[in-house]
């Protein structure tokens, strides 16, 4: 062990990383990679303990002449993203990862590499072991199941941590220290209706938005992008009080995280309209695609006659369920007054689905402030409910919200800025973190979260690059040293 990468500085993170690459860890079957850790702390005569998610607290008192430092906790998740190339044989379950230099970079042999986290990991067990470095009372922290639902993060209990201080090793850009993130909610809403008859002299087409970027709802929701269920439904609402247009069916959207790539709608109008109606949708055809000739070029509306549907949405429903779509917000509602270039609040109108007795309105939002959170989702609801739909939230994730004046951020900046002699970049992410769910059961925990620059983070093209590991090293052990004491 320790062949390929221990060439490499820090010696003693690359060489535990690549001991940790030797112990299987997919997200949900963690037992060998915390058997791993906890034979480790038995190893080195250090406390832990574990509690019912399966999460995993290392503790270490401080060095002498440090005791009275404040106890902080350093957080890295145990569980990697397992995604290969199709042609390469590997079992997540049994297999080790093999990490190979690439020259500056250190990658995996066709499979993700998993620095996201095992590096965080490496860094905390070099800590450790560690007799010589300066550093106070430590409690490290591994949580399990971070990437297929935070359910370490969400299953964490106060009292577990003593700590009220907590360094976040789970970024992946060297010079940038992120301060917050975002939590998000659920908003459902359904509409029942009645299958009624076709009219009579009616013409039926099919109206098809597609060619759109989509995108992430939270990493990509201020991109101006377009979104295809608010498209559609701008045609339909219009040319319901235009052309009398009856609607038979509606698809839009998919997943609840993702802005809506494409949608259509078989709808009839009476056969007088045909000439006007096409014509109308090539006019919006021409807004539209003038509207996002930047943001979203690609974007593609058809319209073709089809054949007569069965039956019509009756038309009560319809009216409402197009009013509700056209009210409903999309995107973003406000910026942060912190962080430059954050989106503080936002709402994706993700999917519209029917069934022979409903159509459900998915939607989710985000925010970094709690309170926001709840604004938004209580007006997609009130939107839903006056259009006289059922509406549902689901349970959702806290936020973490900026702390600008926070000690442990001073403290990370100030080190940063005398180690490498420039100012980091201080950030937040439009997505959620571990800390929002860490912070909501420990309330007033100072954190922050950096890490060193990786690339290619749930592919299988993941890679770390190697000075960056240094700089994450001796950043952590520059602000283990400033802790002030109690
Ligand atoms: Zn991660």
């Amino acid at each position: 062990m320790g062949k390929t990468l221990g060439h490499l500085q820090p010696k003693r993170i690359w060489e535990i990383f690549e001991e940790i690459c030797q112990v299987p860890r997919p997200s949900k079957k963690e037992e060998k990679i915390l058997n791993y850790l906890i034979d480790f702390a038995k190893n080195h005569d250090l406390d832990y303990k574990q509690d019912r998610v399966g999460n995993l607290l290392i503790t270490k008192p401080g060095q002498a002449g440090h005791e009275k430092k404040k106890t902080v906790v350093l957080q890295s998740h145990v569980d990697m993203v397992c995604e290969k190339n199709s042609d390469v044989e590997h079992d997540f379950d049994n297999d080790p990862i093999v990490p190979v230099v690439d020259g500056e970079w250190v990658k995996a042999r066709g499979t993700t590499l998993g620095a996201d986290d095992g590096i965080g990991m490496a860094l905390q067990l070099a800590v450790l072991e560690s007799k010589d470095l300066e550093h106070g009372p430590l409690e490290c922290l591994f949580t399990v199941d971070e990437e297929t639902g935070m359910t370490g993060a969400f299953g964490l209990e106060p009292g577990f941590l003593q700590g009220k201080t907590l360094l976040n090793l789970d970024s992946e850009d060297d010079g940038e220290l992120f301060i917050g993130c975002a939590g998000g909610i659920d908003t459902t809403a359904t509409f029942s209706y009645e299958s009624v008859n076709n009219e009579t002299d009616h013409i039926a087409f099919k109206l098809n938005v597609s060619g759109l970027k989509g995108g992430h709802s939270g990493d990509d929701i201020h991109k101006g992008r377009g979104n295809a269920n608010k498209i559609l439904n701008r045609m339909l609402w219009n040319c319901e009080r235009m052309f009398e247009l009856r609607l038979a069916q509606i698809d839009g959207g998919n997943l609840r995280n993702a802005i809506a790539r494409e949608a259509f709608a078989i709808v009839t109008i009476p056969k007088r309209f045909q000439k006007d109606f096409e014509t109308t949708i090539q006019e919006f055809t021409h807004d539209i695609r003038e509207e996002l000739q930047t943001n979203d070029p690609d974007v593609k509306i058809t319209l073709h006659e089809t054949a007569m549907p069965e039956c019509l949405v009756d038309y009560s429903t319809q009216s409402r369920l197009l009013g509700a779509l056209y009210a409903c917000p999309h995107g973003v509602m406000g910026m942060s007054p912190d962080i430059p270039d954050l989106v503080e609040t936002s709402t994706n109108l993700a999917s519209v689905k029917m069934t022979s007795k409903e159509i459900t309105i998915s939607t989710s939002q985000r925010s970094s402030v709690e309170s926001l959170k709840k604004d938004i989702a209580d007006m997609v609801s009130s939107v839903f409910q006056l259009a006289g739909a059922r509406v549902k939230h689901g349970d959702g994730y806290p936020g973490w919200t900026p702390n600008v004046k926070s000690e442990i951020l001073f403290i990370t900046q100030t080190q940063y800025k005398n180690l490498f002699k420039e100012d980091p970049k201080v950030l937040a992410i439009h997505a959620g973190l571990e800390c929002g769910l860490i912070g909501e059961k420990y309330p007033g925990m100072d954190m922050i979260s950096y890490g060193p620059t990786m690339r290619g983070a749930h592919s299988p093209d993941e890679k770390v690059l190697i000075p960056t590991v240094e700089k994450f090293w001796d950043l952590t052990l520059a602000v283990l040293k400033n802790i002030p004491e109690e």
